[in-house]
C-alpha cells in the first residue's frame, strides 16, 4: 500500500475512534504514513486530507520525500504551526473539527500543554494509544521485501563475528568489527546497540558489548541488527568458546528446541500467548523454565520493538504479514546464558524464517 492508501485507511477509522483529526508526532509513524525520514516534523491528518509541518532545515527533504500530505515549512516549531493551522482551518476540513487525537505514548507533558494553550477550549484532546502502530503490525509485500533484505544482510554480520571471537579479544572489538562491516555494506545504522556478552556476562539478557575480554571458556551471546532502507533486522546467535560441558550442551539444545517449538506453532489465527507458551513449555520440561526471564519475541519493522508482543497474557492473534522475532533464552546467574533469535514472517498456514541457518552449537 502506498502512503496515500495508509493515510486513507487511518482516516476511515476516525469515526470508530471518535476522532475528527489525528496529530501524529512519533517519527516512525510519520515515516510510515507519509514517507518523511527527517527528525523534525508533525503530521496532522484530518477528515479530508493531511498536512505535514517541518522547519526550514528540512524544506528540500520534505518536498522530495513526503507523499499524500501537503507540506508546510513552518517558521516556528512544527507543533505550534500545526496547532495554529488546525485552529484556523477547523471549519474547512469536513465537519467541524473538535476531537483531536494525540499519540499519548509519544507526546511530552510540555508539548501537550503547549498544544492546549494554542488550541484553547475549542478542541478536545483525545489520547490515542497505538493507532498507527496497529496498522504497522501487518506488513505489506514491499515492507516484507525490505525486512527480508535487512534480515539477510544483518545475518551476514555473524560471519564477521565468528572470524573475530577468540579468548582475549574484547566484546567491544567484536561489536566494532560487526558494526564496521554493517556500515561498509550499506546499513544506515545498527538497529540497537550490539550485544556481545561473553562468559558469565552471557547471563545478562541485555549485556551490551563491554571492555571485558572473552574468557577461554564459556558462551558468547551475540544479538545484533541493522537498519537497511528504514527497516530493522534482529537476530541472536550464541557460540561457545572452548570445550562445552555436557550441561552447557544440554542448555543450548533446550533453547534450540524451545525456539523450534515456538516457530512450529506460528501461523495465522494463533494467539501470541500460545507461541510464548510453546517455547516456555520446552524449557520448563527441561527444568530451565525459571531461567527464561523475558518474553518470547516482538514485532519488528521500522522500529526494533513494535507490537505485537509475543508474551503470556497478550491476546493478539497472528495475521499474515506480521513479522515477529522468536527468541527464547536461558540465563543462569554466575554461570552463563544462551539465546537464539530469528525473524519470521507469518504466512498462510504457517511462517517463513528469514535468513534461516542450521543452529547447531558452534564451538570456537
Ligand atoms: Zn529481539
Ligand atoms: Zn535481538
Amino acid at each position: 500500500m502506498d502512503h496515500k492508501g495508509r493515510l486513507k485507511s487511518l482516516q476511515a477509522g476516525f469515526d470508530r475512534n471518535s476522532l475528527d483529526a489525528l496529530l501524529v508526532t512519533h517519527l516512525p509513524n510519520i515515516r510510515y504514513l507519509c514517507g518523511f525520514t527527517g527528525t523534525s516534523g508533525i503530521l496532522a491528518i484530518h477528515q479530508t486530507g493531511s498536512v505535514f509541518f517541518t522547519d526550514g532545515r528540512y524544506s528540500e527533504q520534505a518536498r522530495t520525500e513526503v507523499q499524500g500530505a501537503q507540506v508546510v515549512i513552518a517558521r516556528k516549531p512544527p507543533l505550534a504551526a500545526a496547532a495554529e493551522w488546525l485552529a484556523k482551518n477547523r471549519n474547512k476540513v469536513g465537519k467541524k473539527l473538535r476531537r483531536l487525537g494525540i499519540e499519548s505514548e509519544h507526546l511530552t507533558v510540555a508539548a501537550r500543554s503547549q498544544l492546549s494553550s494554542h488550541l484553547r477550549s475549542d478542541f478536545r484532546l483525545r489520547e490515542t494509544q497505538g493507532l498507527v502502530e496497529r496498522a504497522r503490525m501487518v506488513k505489506d509485500a514491499d515492507e516484507i521485501a525490505l525486512l527480508r533484505s535487512a534480515a539477510v544482510f544483518g545475518a551476514s554480520l555473524f560471519d564477521r563475528a565468528l572470524e573475530v571471537i577468540r579468548p582475549g579479544v574484547t566484546e567491544n572489538e567484536v561489536a566494532a568489527e560487526m558494526e564496521y562491516a554493517a556500515r561498509r555494506g550499506g546499513a544506515e545504522q545498527m538497529s540497537f546497540p550490539t550485544i556481545i556478552a561473553a562468559g558469565k556476562r552471557s547471563a545478562l539478557p541485555h549485556g551490551r558489548a563491554s571492555a571485558v575480554a572473552i574468557p577461554s571458556r564459556g558462551f558468547v551471546v551475540c544479538d545484533f541488527g541493522v537498519i537497511l532502507t528504514g527497516y530493522c533486522s534482529d537476530r541472536t546467535r550464541t557460540v561457545h568458546v572452548g570445550r562445552p560441558t555436557s550441561e552447557a550442551r544440554r542448555v543450548y539444545e533446550a533453547v534450540r528446541e524451545a525456539q523450534a517449538a515456538a516457530i512450529e506453532v506460528v501461523k495465522p489465527g494463533v494467539s501470541v500467548s500460545d507461541v510464548d507458551r510453546a517455547a516456555r513449555n520446552i524449557l520448563k520440561q527441561r527444568g530451565l523454565g525459571r531461567h527464561f526471564t523475558h518474553s518470547t519475541g516482538h514485532g519488528v519493522g521500522l522500529e526494533i520493538h513494535e507490537p505485537p508482543r509475543i508474551a503470556s497474557g497478550q491476546k493478539e492473534l497472528l495475521c499474515p504479514g506480521m513479522v515477529i522475532t522468536i527468541e527464547p533464552g536461558v540465563y543462569i546467574a554466575g554461570s552463563g546464558g544462551v539465546r537464539i533469535e530469528d525473524m519470521v514472517v507469518v504466512k498462510q498456514g504457517g511462517c517463513e524464517v528469514l535468513a534461516p541457518t542450521n543452529k547447531e552449537l558452534i564451538t570456537i
